[in-house]
């Protein structure tokens, strides 16, 4: 198993001020390009992280986010000239104060969360204990330290990085770079990646998250072996584990009040069948009604008739269309 690192996107890889959905407006942060390659060429694999709420706030769409990165690596690869420099590109749409009702909703893979770190060790066979995360935002930090990797915050504040409970402080990525060749031990990798980033899709629904009691100790462990070579803020006391039953109590009844509301929005909405339906059943009537008019004159037999199995021939339209309507 190879160690890794887990960079965080805006404001650590390249530059963001609000919400990006516009591949062509992708700015590197300077330097950002040769310290990447320093870290592959160090041993580390490299994979990105993000939260990229915008998606559930209706801002952009995934195949948004998707263009992004396809741009980031290319820039990358224009910069360096050393394709696949990224492997991955890990993203989480979701948020719980989304206005997009498919992605409202917490996730075990948003950040503090440290879902799409598991993940990615799963999916890489990524060595953790080894691995590093830098962030510029406290719930970088979270992440990494609950995955039980080794942490950097990318501030010029040091009681930021105390206060987050990072290992240290650098100014860019570049200082993490530094940092990391300092205290790291990794091997370096053959350069034999070429293959395009994969963008790795997220999970159709949330899962419980991940043992983080488990993977924070882990993390505790590593610090206390390591010999950091950095101004190392002492750690903050852990904070107690969540309540596993109270956690899974919690988990069941959003997962079902997530099922109930879309279940409802389903039924609420009126479907081109229904309508239809509903303009032929109108005109059933109306046939009947004109059809039994007839009835008053004896002479007219035929003519009613001929109203009552348009009728007929309506409503077999009307029930075609409710069986063939796709929501049901
Ligand atoms: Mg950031």
């Amino acid at each position: 198993m190879e160690p890794a690192i887990f960079l965080d996107r805006d404001n650590t890889l390249i530059a963001n001020r609000g919400d990006l959905g516009d591949a062509e407006s992708v700015r590197l942060l300077d330097g950002a390009a040769e310290a990447l390659s320093e870290l592959r060429e160090a041993g580390y694999r490299l994979v990105v992280v993000t939260n990229q709420g915008g998606v559930a706030r209706g801002k952009f769409t995934e195949a948004d986010v998707d263009a992004v990165h396809q741009r980031i690596a290319q820039l990358l690869d224009d910069e360096i000239h050393q394709p696949g420099l990224i492997e991955r590109f890990y993203y989480c749409p979701y948020h719980p104060e989304g206005t997009v009702a498919e992605y409202r909703r917490d996730h075990p893979w948003r950040k503090p969360n440290p879902g799409m770190i598991l993940q990615a060790s799963r999916d890489m066979e990524l060595d953790l204990e080894h691995s590093w995360v830098i962030g510029d935002q406290d719930r970088d930090i979270a992440a990494g330290r609950a995955a039980g990797c080794r942490t950097l915050l990318i501030s010029t504040d040091r009681d930021a990085a105390h206060e987050a409970n990072a290992a240290g402080a650098v100014d860019s990525l570049a200082g993490a770079v530094k940092v990391i060749l300092r205290n790291g031990e990794s091997e370096p990798i053959p350069a034999t990646a070429t293959a395009r980033p994969v963008v790795a899709p997220p999970p159709p629904s949330p899962e419980a998250p991940e043992s983080a009691p488990a993977a924070a100790e882990a993390s505790k462990d590593t610090a206390r072996e390591f010999n950091w070579d950095v101004d190392t803020p002492t750690p903050e006391p852990e904070p107690p584990p969540t309540d596993q039953p109270l956690a899974d109590v919690r988990r069941a009844i959003l997962e079902l009040s997530d099922e109930v509301r879309s279940d409802r929005v389903r039924r609420s909405e009126l479907t081109a069948s229904k309508m239809t339906a509903g303009i032929t059943q109108l005109l059933v009537v109306s046939c009947a009604f004109f059809g039994l008019l007839q009835l008053g004159d004896p002479e007219s037999f035929e003519t009613f008739v001929k109203w009552i199995l348009g009728a007929a021939l309506l409503q077999l339209v009307t029930i075609t269309l409710l069986l063939l309507d796709p929501r049901g």
